[in-house]
């Protein structure tokens, strides 16, 4: 007798799970960031979730289960941290609910909470089925109050957006709002004018403001997509994001931003260590057998693969600290670090055997 078939769940279609986020919404968070977007932003960050599917027709996408996996290695992160998971994309509300809705389930059976960063250009029932399950909806906003302009720089109307929003409030969900501040696209005075009575007029007091980088425009080259680009300065990125949250807050909006309050330290070097850092640049690409050592102690001993990758290489870098050898030369105050120069690559070491024994001095 055949085994009887149940129908199968369509799969959730992701292009990078990130672990230990901390810009994604409160507290440490994994980041899911899922494929397809309705709209084409000028300045979108990840041009490469855009489009629904990969080039590749072989694409299966990945099950609840498979992204389980991933996310709970980093649970007690998230517990400690009053962080969770935040969907982001793409448009995370376009993935199917049949499919999502389970995920975010089993993210609340594991306690875990969750955040979805949104533009809202998705169908109000798609969104209706998510809402119950989701804890906080992070609202990215583009252009208020200038629906022409809203078309001119994402390539849709807003009429659908504006539509959720209202169905979120009645549905009584949890909203924050942010904007990217893009210089010369979302940082006039117009837009932040008619986003501050937008706000207010939805019962909401302040903003997260968001400092545009270019890095994407790179990654779009790399990947053949027709991403145009804006010949944004990072000095213009970070006047621009100064000179939004002035402009907010001159209006009554608390406009907060990571990059903005975060305190800021220069450290000052003197001559000998600039001429160090120098001969540091410019020194050719080196293995250091010593480090390699360590590193490898440092995984085996202590399971640093299990651990989110900021963790591990914290961890990695302190065991490299207190077990490394130092040389102090007369009339030096500067201990070399070689693991300072930029190395060719990472080298392991596979056991006592490989090690050679010049590098064990
Ligand atoms: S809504 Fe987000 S993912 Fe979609 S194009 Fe704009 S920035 Fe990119």
């Amino acid at each position: 007798m055949l085994p009887q078939l149940l129908p199968s769940r369509p799969r959730l279609s992701l292009f990078k799970i990130q672990r230990s986020c901390v810009y994604d919404g409160p507290g440490v968070r994994t980041t899911l960031f899922f494929r397809g977007c309705n709209l084409r932003c000028l300045w979108c960050q990840n041009p490469e979730g855009q489009s629904p599917s990969t080039d590749t027709a072989l694409e299966r996408g990945s099950s609840v289960d498979e992204i389980m996996e991933v996310v709970v290695r980093d649970r007690p992160y998230q517990l400690e941290s009053g962080g969770g998971v935040t969907l982001s994309g793409g448009e995370p509300c376009l993935q199917d609910p049949r499919s999502l809705v389970p995920l975010l389930e089993r993210l609340h059976r594991e306690r875990i909470e969750v955040a979805v960063e949104t533009s809202l250009d998705a169908p109000p029932e798609r969104i209706g089925a998510l809402a119950p399950h989701v804890d906080l909806f992070l609202v990215d906003l583009k252009v208020v109050g200038d629906d022409e302009l809203h078309e001119k720089y994402t390539r849709r109307d807003p009429a659908l957006i504006h539509r959720n929003i209202k169905g979120l409030r009645q549905a009584k969900a949890r909203l924050a709002f942010r904007m990217v501040m893009v210089p010369g696209f979302t940082d006039s005075q117009r837009n932040i004018e008619a986003t501050s009575r937008f706000l207010r007029s939805v019962g909401h007091d302040s903003i997260e403001l968001l400092r545009y980088f270019s890095l994407y425009e790179e990654k779009a080259r790399r990947l053949g997509l027709k991403t145009p680009a804006l010949h944004i300065t990072p000095e213009q990125s970070l006047a621009a994001l100064e000179r939004g949250a002035a402009r907010f807050r001159q209006r009554g909006i608390a406009a907060h931003s990571v990059d903005l309050d975060a305190p800021r330290h220069r450290a000052v070097f003197t001559r000998r260590v600039r001429d160090i850092q120098r001969d540091i640049r410019e020194s050719p690409r080196a293995i250091c057998l010593e480090s390699s050592r360590l590193k490898t102690d440092y995984y085996q001993k202590l399971r640093g693969f299990e651990k989110p990758t900021p963790i591990h290489r914290a961890e990695r870098l302190a065991y490299l600290l207190r077990h490394k050898e130092t040389i102090i030369y007369p009339g030096e105050l500067l201990v070399g670090n070689f693991t300072a120069k930029r190395v060719a690559a990472h080298a392991w070491r596979r056991s006592d055997r490989d090690t050679p024994r010049s590098s064990r001095a």
